[in-house]
């Protein structure tokens, strides 16, 4: 057998040869950069901490009502609104039990309270996120009383460590005069049946009226939700809170405290 015609016609080919093999390494190496940088984003998703932001009350349950007429369940849904909207610019996965002013309940269920509350339990131990933040107004007998607190699931060092990172950022950045302290919360239903690191915050009384009508004014809503979100930071991305400050819109017009406070002159 002659080897020469054999050679020769490889010879021939060898610039095609080398085309071929370019194409098929690039093709390669494009498709596993495409499935690396799938596989990354995927990942930096489910790396992402989950909070549930979850607007007490709603629908045919108001919560508490002022004395002038203000309901809490539409203070907690301004205030969780705005929670969740800097918690996901900070990078948090965020899922809200409520976006409008309806409840979870069943339709014909006998006792809505309890179907709402079983269906909120039910997302938040379906979802299973790295925590509960519920937001509330309290409310007491004597008028004088005002003032956030925080509550935790009775028993969780989780949970009383971020309660207590909320609080300190509600007492300095919003009232340093505050005295309240984070407390277990033994009577809430949401923080006895839900399974994840849970906290309850009581924005402030609208059995206050002055209180009231602070919580009512989005300045003032404003500074608590920034406090909130300081505490949450402190607890999960410390390294957030040193950031500089573009989550909202209003921070780039003037601090919430500022117009706050001209508010409140304009009105004495
Ligand atoms: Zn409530």
């Amino acid at each position: 057998m002659e080897l020469t015609p054999i050679i020769k016609r490889l010879k021939k080919n060898i610039p095609f040869c080398i085309t071929a093999t370019i194409c098929l390494l690039l093709l390669i190496g494009v498709s596993l950069g495409i499935y690396a940088k799938e596989t990354t984003e995927e990942k930096k998703a489910e790396e992402k901490i989950t909070i549930i932001v979850d607007a007490g009350h709603g629908g045919i349950d108001p919560g508490k009502v002022s004395e002038t007429g203000v309901k809490e369940k539409d203070l907690n849904l301004a205030i969780a609104t705005k929670v969740a909207a800097r918690l996901e610019k900070y990078g948090y996965n965020v899922i809200m039990t409520r976006t409008g002013d309806a409840s979870l309940a069943e339709m014909g269920a006998k006792n809505q309270k309890r179907s709402d509350m079983d269906n909120r339990i039910k997302l938040i131990n379906d979802t299973k996120p790295a925590c509960l933040l519920c937001i509330h107004q309290n409310s007491y007998t004597d008028p004088a009383i005002h003032g956030a607190q925080v509550f935790y699931q009775n028993l969780s060092a989780e949970g009383q460590l971020l309660a207590q990172t909320i609080q300190s950022r509600l007492i300095s950045e919003v009232e340093p005069e505050n005295k309240r302290e984070a407390k277990p919360g033994d009577s809430y239903y949401i923080l006895k049946k839900s399974s994840c690191t849970s906290v309850i915050v009581e924005c402030g009384f609208l059995s206050n009226p002055e209180e009231t009508i602070k919580l009512s004014d989005e300045a003032y809503q404003d500074l608590l939700v920034k406090a909130i979100c300081a505490g949450l930071n402190d607890y999960y991305m410390p390294e957030k809170n040193n950031e500089a400050d573009d989550t909202s819109e209003e921070d780039t017009i003037q601090n919430p405290l500022d117009i706050f406070r001209k508010n409140k002159t304009n009105e004495e």
